[in-house]
């Protein structure tokens, strides 16, 4: 059977995502940010919650576990690398590691850069990507513990996903990671139908995720920087994907 999904906001601009196994009835957050708008989620559902799958260790993402495993009991996924700044972890995860929910099987995919332990999880019978702080729609997250280069690495490891594989990333940024990527891709079509199609779902009162590898590929200028056109855009022709990655890092952190 196929898992369904559940998406909403939690505190200013972060998502949380519930990931249910209808045959089994498991439920998983992705993240934690806050416990309440998990709680009023699992509520509107109905479903019960058995696991967290945690992506990074950063208090938006992990504030809520404290008080969801206490009430809950349920069980705490981190990755390895992050466990000791996790709280109440059950279990610790690493690259090509399983990670079921119910009778769902995720993989765990190492993506460090914004931090040095992040980790994605990938449902490939439902093409189902969780990518925490890693990749934004229209954008990535700020390369805070790791370097340019391995973030890059990171979203190469996500490129490499199925073009119809969904991503659920942990903010609504796409509105101002659009308004940063025309600055780079004035001309790119896909990135300007985009958004067209954001400012419609905003408009509505809707999340503008998930969002497709396909379309984040086609649009995002952070999947784009080893295409001679992006990097000619940042007068970098000729120069290696990641210089040119940084580079559109950098100039997304000054805007
Ligand atoms: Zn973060």
């Amino acid at each position: 059977m196929a898992a369904q999904t559940r998406l909403f906001l939690c505190l200013t601009d972060n998502y949380g995502v519930l990931l249910h196994d209808p045959e089994s009835g498991a439920t998983a957050a992705i993240d934690a940010p806050e416990a309440a708008p998990v709680e009023a989620a699992l509520k509107a559902s109905g479903w019960r919650l058995t696991d967290i799958l945690v992506t990074h260790h950063h208090a938006d993402h992990t504030g809520g576990i404290a008080e969801l495993k206490q009430r809950h009991r349920c069980r705490v996924v981190a990755p390895h690398g992050e466990a000791a700044r996790i709280p109440l972890v059950d279990a610790t995860v690493r690259e090509d590691d399983e990670v079921r929910v119910g009778s769902l099987k995720g993989r765990v995919l190492e993506t460090p850069g914004h931090t040095a332990g992040h980790i994605s999880y990938f449902f490939p019978a439902d093409k189902l990507a969780f990518v925490g702080d890693t990749l934004f729609s229209i954008g990535c997250g700020r390369v805070i513990e790791g370097t340019p280069e391995m973030m890059w690495q990171s979203l190469l490891k996500l490129r490499g996903l199925p073009d119809d594989a969904r991503i659920y990333c942990g903010h609504e940024y796409t509105k101002a990671n659009i308004s940063f990527a025309k600055t780079i891709e004035p001309t790119n079509a896909a990135l300007n139908a985009r958004e067209r199609e954001v400012d419609k779902l905003l408009a509505a009162g809707q999340p503008t995720i998930p969002s497709t590898l396909a379309a984040e590929k086609a649009a995002n200028p952070f999947l784009r920087a080893d295409l001679p056109e992006v990097a000619k855009s940042v007068g970098l022709a000729g120069t290696p994907a990641w210089k040119v990655f940084a580079e559109i890092r950098e100039r997304k952190n000054r805007s």
